[in-house]
């Protein structure tokens, strides 16, 4: 069901500390420029005060509803914005931040789940060797398996990657650190070289 505002409203009538505040914070809309493109992911609260302010057309909306004093309303769940927005992907910088959440912050060698500040970058290839600081010569690993690799290359300690590392695919969903899809927007995402 479409549904927006016919009226542009410029005042959100919720404040911060509303429970209806949360909710909305938490549920993410997926955001189209006018071509259609997905450009990124926001928090429904945002896309609900575009299309309030008559800058987006809801799409798409959550199922859960949201009620103020006056009146009820759907939650945005993928909203298209009225004008075309120029922008690039840029590639995805290869820093600890990106490698982490590449590898789902587990050892790429024990295949455990760490917390970020138990994790190391491993050069597999290690530095003092020539290894790059590329995509595919880094990965996650937690103190113990670093240690354990030393200065040596997998082959040498005889340690096995759980998977080969690969540059992410640089598309909205990487780019705004989802790891989830919301069903509802899969007819509207494409991947971006
Ligand atoms: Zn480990």
């Amino acid at each position: 069901m479409i549904s927006h505002p016919s009226e542009p409203r410029q005042q959100f009538p919720i404040d911060s500390k509303h429970p209806l505040y949360t909710l909305m914070a938490q549920l993410k809309t997926l955001k189209l420029d006018a071509s259609y493109r997905p450009i990124e992911v926001i928090d429904a609260l945002e896309a609900l005060v575009l299309c309030w302010m008559d800058k987006a057309l809801m799409l798409e909306c959550h199922t859960e509803k949201a009620y103020s004093p006056n009146e009820s309303f759907y939650l945005p769940a993928v909203i298209v914005l009225k004008r075309l927005v120029k922008f690039t992907y840029n590639n995805m910088q290869c820093n600890r931040h990106n490698v982490l959440w590449r590898d789902h912050n587990t050892c790429q060698y024990c295949g455990d789940i760490f917390d970020d500040k138990e994790l190391t970058l491993d050069h597999i290839i290690p530095k003092s060797r020539g290894g790059l600081n590329t995509w595919t010569n880094i990965v996650a690993a937690c103190k113990d398996c670093n240690q354990r690799k030393g200065d040596k290359t997998p082959q040498e300690v005889n340690m096995k990657l759980v998977r080969a590392p690969k540059k992410p695919i640089s598309n909205v969903l990487n780019r705004c650190k989802m790891r989830t899809v919301e069903e509802i927007w899969k007819n509207y995402l494409w991947e971006f070289k």
